[in-house]
């Protein structure tokens, strides 16, 4: 891993552009600012073009003899599918409103991390081969020629936004450069220049149904072991089931919440939440994976990864699906699984067996965000909850970039954090809610050779942290998406020491009394639950 500069040095950002015109200024691939290439093995499983080994920071990138007439056929394919991605490469003003907006030019200074220029990247050679106007006047009518390096540029760039829509949000025209680099990625991938963080993800989802390529046997152990895990902090034994058939709900989870910290502590959450409530669910060691990779690749890709989630839906007989904490998740089930793989008539509209509630807004997806699940519970006083358990917490919210702007998530989770813990302090408005910073690593960007531009990336959500913790003495960053919690934790360390991450269902959690449970002193982390320090200190002195 490349050495990350010290955050002092990486604070001093240079935002004066480079003395020659953009289409002369080279990309450098610089170690830390790049991710790696795709390695053959992880592109063979899925029949994807072009497997190598390659280093983008090679001369020679080892491109198919007829990579460019792919490129450009792949384009007009495009353009005649996707409206969208026509008229957004012909009615940008060069207004600027957005120029600013995006973490990875505010973190980096480069001005190819604006998002207007992000975009004219690929609008150069759209006016080179498809314009009329382009065609005549070439490079007076912005236009240019698809070459090599080019495409050098489109894989640094485009792997350098997180398709967060962040700057969608200030165009005045509705551009949404995210769906730009989708396209400027799935081209990519035509002619084999994916990164391999993404690549490894999908082959392993492709294979066992989860991006990290857990086997259903493990994915059961790993689960049953948190439950061991919950009976030692609070003297419940919960019992989850695996492929039931005949279960009311389906839940799905993303795999990062089985596998690493933080997010096992908002997978055990759901487990006690659950098992509070009585609910009727079950686990797919099939569909064992939420978030979707594809989304970063293909629109091809997505939809074959999502198809598992309905595909199990209908195998195991439930009514709906319920699903965890995630961001681009989100994005895929809420945007488009219905009509790409359903749509699912045979599942009914959510509607919670415990309070009644029909989630009319999932009519179409049939699957509910746990978000709205929980905030419904709580709203009908069906939880037992002691916020002062979250006491020792001093937390603020981050808006993860999908569930708030692809499905305006904004309420739920600040209600529920508001029912389990007494201490939470909202950012500054112009990085909440639908204006929030990327986490700095989305779209999966989370590799750890790009640690130096993930930093830069995820400087303005930091210092918008950071403001709390100085004002409010905030020591919790909440958030609902696996990324982030994967995220965030290295990106805290970096720039605001002393600020931990968590999900929200973690605070669930601690704050959940649940029936017939013992005397809890800790919490899911084996950390001092507040209030029972004196208790126990008080046992003592008897
Ligand atoms: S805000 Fe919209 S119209 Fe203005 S420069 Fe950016 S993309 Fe173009
Ligand atoms: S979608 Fe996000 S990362 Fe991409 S250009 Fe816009 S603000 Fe930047």
């Amino acid at each position: 891993m490349a050495k990350v500069p010290k955050p002092d040095e990486l604070a001093q950002i240079e935002h004066r552009p480079p003395e020659s015109p953009w289409t002369e200024t080279p990309v450098e691939f610089r170690p830390g600012t790049y991710c790696y290439g795709a390695k053959p093995q992880n592109i063979e499983p899925v029949d994807m073009p072009n497997p190598r080994d390659w280093n983008p920071a090679d001369e020679d990138w080892k491109l198919p003899e007829n990579w460019k007439q792919t490129v450009l056929d792949g384009m007009k394919l495009r353009l005649n599918r996707f409206r969208s991605f026509k008229l957004f490469m012909d009615i940008c003003v060069r207004c600027g409103a957005c120029a600013d907006k995006c973490h990875y030019f505010i973190g980096s200074g480069d001005p190819k991390n604006m998002p207007v220029l992000r975009a004219e990247l690929m609008r150069s050679v759209y006016r080179n081969d498809f314009s009329t106007f382009g065609k005549m006047l070439k490079k007076y009518a912005g236009a240019r020629e698809l070459t090599e390096d080019v495409i050098k540029e489109w894989f640094y760039y485009y792997f350098q936004c997180t398709e967060c829509r962040r700057c969608s949000v200030f165009c005045p025209y509705g551009i949404d450069t995210a769906e730009i680099t989708i396209i400027g990625r799935e081209l990519l991938n035509e002619i084999g220049c994916q990164i391999d963080w993404i690549a490894g993800a999908v082959a392993n989802c492709y294979r066992t149904g989860n991006h990290l390529g857990i086997q259903p046997h493990a994915f059961r152990d790993m689960i049953e072991f948190f439950v061991d895990e919950i009976e030692e902090v609070t003297g419940v034994r919960v019992e989850p089931t695996f492929n039931r058939k005949g279960a009311e709900i389906l839940f799905i989870t993303p795999s990062g919440d089985v596998f690493a910290d933080p997010g096992t502590y908002t997978l055990m959450g759901y487990m006690m939440l659950f098992h509070e409530i009585g609910l009727d669910y079950t686990w797919s060691t099939y569909a064992s994976e939420g978030g979707n990779f594809g989304l970063f690749t293909s629109h091809e890709m997505m939809k074959r990864l999502n198809a598992k989630m309905y595909a199990e839906a209908k195998r195991l007989g439930v009514k709906w699906i319920l699903g965890g904490e995630c961001g681009h998740m989100w994005r895929v089930i809420n945007q488009y699984m219905d009509t790409m793989n359903g749509p699912a008539d045979f599942l009914e509209v959510p509607k919670s067996p415990i309070t009644g509630t029909v989630f009319e807004n999932a009519r179409s997806t049939k699957m509910t965000h746990i978000v709205e699940f929980t905030a419904d519970l709580i709203r009908h006083g069906k939880l037992n909850l002691d916020p002062s358990r979250n006491d020792n917490k001093i937390v603020t919210f981050h808006d993860s970039c999908n569930p708030a702007r692809a499905m305006g998530i904004l309420e739920e989770p600040r209600y529920i954090l508001r029912n389990v813990c007494n201490h939470f302090y909202e950012m500054p408005e112009n990085t909440i809610r639908e204006r929030t910073f990327c986490c700095g690593a989305g779209t999966g960007l989370n590799t750890d050779e790009y640690m130096e531009m993930r930093m830069r990336g995820g400087l303005p959500r930091a210092n918008a942290v950071k403001y709390v913790h100085d004002k409010f003495g905030v020591n919790m960053l909440a958030n609902i998406c696996a990324i982030d919690r994967a995220v965030f934790p290295p990106l805290m360390d970096y720039w605001v020491p002393g600020v931990d991450v968590t999900g929200i269902h973690e605070l669930v959690a601690n704050a959940l009394i649940m029936k017939g449970e013992k005397k809890r002193t800790t919490d899911l982390r084996y950390e001092p639950l507040p209030g029972m320090e004196e208790e126990e200190e008080e046992e003592e002195d008897v």
